[in-house]
């Protein structure tokens, strides 16, 4: 009773965690209640539990909880990404390996008739967990490594993972209808190549999108293993992370204008870095105390951060100049793309670490018309979510992708290191209108030269 009652709370703390989680002023307390229904959950396992076994439980979530205290204090920043993907390959082995237990030791799971044979639901459910827990492990490892760039990817021929796929289903089939160990053992192999082989030829900034896509694979993988303990709690957990995971993908890939199946089966086009423009065209060139001048003289300013601020870290050189402005009477707000930078929230994080106001923030659709009457658009580092080609050029790749109308203002200032393109690999019109001011140079350093000047 008391252990359905943990349970029960753990759920609903996952949930009101995942509505906190959701808006950045709340993000804190949310993360918080997601604590607390972490350790009702733990303290629910842990009553649950033979006393035979009890004080390897209480080890387990110990070394566990300690390990994962580590690492959250040390991993910077910047390598959160890469630290979802690590542990996202450890949800996708737990689930292979409670897989593996109940089929080796079925009556512990209370998974047999009075013939001794498994339940077939428990086969289906065995085979699924191994599959997807066995594609998630392998993957996201791959993901780490690519986001932690020691590994740059290699081109796998879409045949091999259509083998691969279409043999996996073979074998759960197989292996439902006969309980066979090798195809069980068959099962998890060819799933662990083919989640490696589905992430190898994904570009690097597509990363996010896999990730969180992973991120999805890991909780219909934990789903799974509840079914199998009996477990309530982890399959509304399992549920919570699989759906979310999915949806997150899908606002991902929308703001991107590109489908989910385009970024999983790519077509061959690299799409991962900056490319430098062939174009030679005139444009105009400042200086940080030109750009220091417009600024004072300015009423209103939005700053449109991009990666290239992620990248040189500028955001507290960013937020001295805005108290500067701000001291001068001038309004400063800060306009958020959904898929600026190169993972969801990656922006407001790196806002919020510098302690940039949550009310100076705005998204997309609060601030897009308000750049018609603002005098300064500063562009930090952005490039593909201010490119009018998106509006303009049907043939672009981003044709279709919401973009920020930062031309719209009176003198837009852009904060990059040369005149080459985004990630998307597209050449940006705005460099060369008339009211555009480039800017070239290290983000970091040239707002700490303005911020001098001012
Ligand atoms: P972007 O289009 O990639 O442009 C970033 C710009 O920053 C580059 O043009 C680069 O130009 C400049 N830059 C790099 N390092 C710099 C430095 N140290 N100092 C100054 N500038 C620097 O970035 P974005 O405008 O943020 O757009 C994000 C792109 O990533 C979109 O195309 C989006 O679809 C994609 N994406 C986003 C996510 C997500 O979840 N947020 C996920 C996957 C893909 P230089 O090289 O000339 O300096």
């Amino acid at each position: 009773m008391i252990i359905d009652l943990l349970y029960l709370i753990a759920a609903v703390c996952f949930i009101l965690a995942l509505k906190g989680l959701s808006s950045p002023d709340s993000a804190s307390s949310g993360n918080w209640i997601g604590i607390a229904g972490m350790v009702f959950a733990c303290a629910a396992a842990y009553l649950s539990t033979d006393i035979s076994d009890a004080i390897w439980t209480l080890f387990a979530i110990c070394i566990g909880g300690g390990i994962g205290i580590y690492i959250t204090k040390s991993v910077s920043m910047t390598s959160l990404p890469q630290m979802v993907a690590a542990f996202h390959s450890l949800v996708g082995m737990a689930a292979v390996l409670v897989a593996f237990s109940a089929y080796y030791a079925p009556n512990i799971f209370k998974i047999i008739d009075k013939l001794e044979n498994i339940y077939k639901s428990s086969l289906i459910e065995m085979g699924l967990g191994v599959a997807i827990g066995a594609i998630t492990f392998s993957g996201s490892l791959i993901a780490f490594a690519k986001l932690h760039e020691i590994y740059k990817g290699n081109a796998v021929p879409k045949e091999l993972n259509a083998f691969l796929g279409s043999s996996v289903l073979c074998l759960i089939f197989y292996f439902v209808m006969t309980e066979s160990s090798g195809a069980f053992l068959l099962i998890a192999l060819f799933s662990f190549i083919l989640g490696a082989t589905l992430i190898m030829p994904i570009g690097g900034a597509d990363m996010p999108v896999v990730v969180s896509m992973l991120n999805s694979y890991s909780g219909w993988a934990a789903s799974g293993i509840g079914f199998t303990l009996h477990n309530d709690l982890l399959i509304i957990t399992g549920a919570l992370v699989g759906s979310s995971g999915a949806i997150l993908s899908y606002i991902m890939c929308k703001g991107m204008n590109r489908s989910l199946l385009n970024v999983i089966f790519p077509s061959g086009q690299d799409v991962s870095g900056s490319k430098k423009s062939n174009a030679v065209r005139p444009f105009k060139q400042g200086s940080p105390e030109d750009a220091a001048f417009i600024l004072k003289n300015a009423k209103s300013v939005i700053v449109v951060p991009g990666y290239g601020m992620a990248t040189s870290q500028a955001q507290h050189a960013l937020k001295e100049m805005s108290d500067l402005l701000k001291k001068n009477g001038t309004t400063v707000r800060y306009a958020i793309h959904p898929v600026a930078g190169r993972m969801p929230g990656h922006m407001n994080v790196l806002l919020a670490e510098a302690n940039v106001p949550y009310d100076d923030v705005f998204e997309l659709d609060e601030i897009n018309r308000d750049f018609a009457t603002c005098d300064v658009a500063y562009v930090i580092g952005a490039n593909d979510v201010t490119n009018p080609a998106a509006k303009n050029d049907p043939s672009s790749s981003i044709y279709g992708m919401p973009i920020f109308e930062v031309d719209k203002a009176k003198i837009v200032l852009f904060l990059k290191r040369s005149m080459g393109t985004g990630y998307a690999g597209v050449d940006n019109e705005l460099f060369y209108a008339q009211n555009t001011m480039m800017l070239l140079g290290d983000a970091k350093k040239t707002t700490e030269a303005i911020v001098k000047a001012l």
